[in-house]
């Protein structure tokens, strides 16, 4: 069974700016410590991984689609260097209580099961530092990942939470695939 990995980008990937800040340039996009790494770790997986981020400060008028677009570029070109790989990204530009794929709000998700059809919600792990990317991934089904508090398994594994992205990869998400069968290649 093919498994899915949905990455939440600021305060997982690269470091969140302070409240009602966004990154809105290259400059301002800085990696976690390790999540380069962990990516790396991932991709060695047979896991899709795909990435699932509210950016609202689109919506806010701080930055286009565009700058946006070429901010993932420049992301996903450190990600391929380390030897990691995104396979898509998906954003919600909106401002909050206007759409239905804001999360804590599934529809990147479902987007994303359009896409790839061969997408499974229970063969899934919501990884994010927010409580609405794990309330997303509870609506739908999947494992989730809080990224932030020390590590823990909670109600038999199902959801976790792990200091960053690193921790969640190697004590959380990758066990989940070797256990299940989807072990690396
Ligand atoms: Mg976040
Ligand atoms: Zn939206």
């Amino acid at each position: 069974m093919l498994w899915t990995v949905f990455l939440d980008r600021d305060g997982v990937l690269n470091h969140k700016l302070p409240e009602g800040r966004y990154v809105t340039d290259w400059q301002e996009f800085h990696w976690i410590p390790g999540s380069l790494d962990a990516l790396r770790v991932l991709a060695g997986s047979r896991a899709r991984i795909v990435l699932v981020t509210n950016q609202q400060g689109v919506g806010k008028g701080l930055l286009t689609s565009e700058q946006l677009d070429g901010i993932h570029r420049r992301m996903q070109a450190d990600i391929a260097a380390a030897g990691g790989r995104v396979d898509a990204v998906y954003v919600c530009p909106h401002l909050e209580g206007s759409c239905d794929c804001r999360k804590p709000a599934v529809g990147l998700f479902l987007r994303a099961r359009r896409d790839f059809p061969d997408t499974s919600f229970s063969h899934s792990v919501v990884v994010g530092d927010s409580p609405s990317d794990v309330e997303a991934g509870k609506r739908l089904g999947t494992w989730t990942v809080l990224i932030g508090p020390p590590l823990k398994l909670l109600e038999a594994e199902r959801h976790a939470t792990a200091p960053d992205l690193r921790a969640a990869v190697e004590r959380v998400v990758l066990p989940l695939l070797e256990r299940s069968g989807a072990a690396r290649e």
